[in-house]
């Protein structure tokens, strides 16, 4: 039987004002704010043995600073974002580039002129060139509604088929003609030579990692963090006045409604005996025949320097932890079911990628969480002017 949390030694229950399940970015921002905005006491509980959630980084055994659940590069328009974070962080500037392997060549992702010029031994020389070779290719769609109308509209069957269909099939295990627009969208087309993988305002990596980050944010008196501890098993044993929950949104209502499904990846992790591997931070396979969608290799996002290099491989999978919401109007029908019944309990707030079922960058879920905290302060006002 496990003690009771934070039990002192007459055995009582401790009192919380939160208990936060997650210590990922959801999470632990609420519990940030929470604790230094409201001086509220915070239990802050994650099932895995660390903090930071996906975006949790470690030295490994060989000194390089790699990410446990693959690769997480920083980027966002937001000023407000960064000024939140960057109490808790120094940065390193770092723009992420990506080359596909396609016909035997690695061409830069997302297609630009030198994708084209590369692929189709073209000499495409201005942005009006590039522009009148894809429109010669497209096939307009008048209704664009999924991932591969996205797609086939900008740059045609070939080029969809080259780039985007073998990729999806296997991060998804769906064609994109059965995923919503917004997943292949994330990914643009141009007809300049701009080879950044992303072009935000703001591009850099913390400097010290994610999780030095997050135990900068979580180093407050009013917080306790415990990791390896599941909601599950311990929620009848903490005595707290409100609940913030940033779990599967499904597995909080006991798959009432059945299961929300999730796609997950299996992270397969390298070191390798030389100093590079790869000329860019991440390579994209995206070939049905190779198991893998993409290797990354740390060295470039960090700027460590060393003798080694560590890289990743993602094999895609439906079983394992739940990484990616998956955007489909079914899906989402589900989650609204799973929305109304969180609407109609009191006491919990849901936030983050897994509650809300939404496939979120970092700096959108630090909006998401930024965003939730104020409503959590209105509403506590709210209810103080009218008691
Ligand atoms: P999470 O980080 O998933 O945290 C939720 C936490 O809740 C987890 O640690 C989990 O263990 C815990 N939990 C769940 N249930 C329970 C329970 N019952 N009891 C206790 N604890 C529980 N975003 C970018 O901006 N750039 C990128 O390059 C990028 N790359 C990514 C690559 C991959 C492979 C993946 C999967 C995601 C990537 N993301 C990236 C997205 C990013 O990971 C998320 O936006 C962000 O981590 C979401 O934070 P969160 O707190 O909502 O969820
Ligand atoms: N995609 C693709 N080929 C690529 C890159 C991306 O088909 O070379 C598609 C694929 O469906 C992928 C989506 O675009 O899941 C979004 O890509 P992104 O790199 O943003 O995925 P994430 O980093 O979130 O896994």
């Amino acid at each position: 039987m496990t003690a009771p949390f934070g039990a002192p030694p007459s055995g009582a229950k401790a009192h919380y004002d939160y208990l936060i399940v997650g210590a990922g970015f959801a999470g632990s921002i609420l519990a940030e704010r929470l604790a230094s905005q409201t001086g509220a006491r915070i239990l802050l509980i994650d099932r895995r043995p660390h903090i930071g959630g996906n975006a949790y980084d470690e030295l490994n055994a060989d000194g390089i600073l790699y990410h446990k659940y693959g690769p997480h590069i920083f980027h966002t328009n937001s000023d407000q974002v960064v000024d939140y974070l960057s109490q808790f962080t120094e940065w390193r500037p770092y723009e992420h580039r990506v080359l596909a392997v396609v016909r035997g060549q690695q061409v830069p992702i997302p297609i630009n002129r030198t994708t084209l010029n590369a692929l189709f031994g073209l000499d495409l020389k201005t942005d009006d060139d590039a522009a009148d070779y894809l429109a010669s290719r497209a096939e307009p769609v008048d209704d664009i509604q999924t991932s591969e109308d996205v797609v086939v509209n900008a740059v045609g069957r070939e080029l969809y088929e080259l780039f985007f269909q073998g990729y999806t099939r296997k991060q998804w295990g769906l064609d994109p003609s059965e995923l919503d627009k917004s997943v292949t969208a994330r990914i643009p087309t141009r007809t300049n030579t701009d080879d950044r993988y992303f072009t935000d305002t703001f591009q850099a990596m913390p400097r010290d990692g994610y999780t030095a980050m997050f135990k900068r944010m979580l180093d407050n008196p009013l917080i306790e963090v415990r990791t390896g501890v599941d909601y599950r098993d311990i929620r009848e044993q903490v005595d707290a006045d409100h609940l913030v929950y940033s779990g599967p949104i499904d597995e909080y209502f006991d798959f009432r409604f059945g299961k929300l499904p999730y796609r997950s990846l299996k992270f397969d992790h390298q070191t390798l005996d030389e100093v590079s591997h790869q000329p860019v931070g991440t390579v994209n396979y995206p070939a049905p025949d190779v198991p893998y969608t993409r290797i990354s290799e740390y060295k470039h996002l960090t700027g460590q320097d060393a003798p080694v290099t560590t890289i990743t491989y993602e094999y895609p999978s439906a079983e394992g932890d739940p990484y990616y919401p998956i955007p489909r109007a079914e899906n989402q029908a589900l989650f609204k079911r799973y929305e109304a019944l969180a609407d109609a309990t009191p006491g919990v707030t849901f936030v983050g990628r897994l509650a809300t079922y939404r496939y979120y960058n970092m700096d959108q879920i630090v909006g998401q969480a930024l965003a939730t905290f104020r409503r959590m302060q209105e509403k506590a006002e709210t209810a103080v002017e009218a008691a």
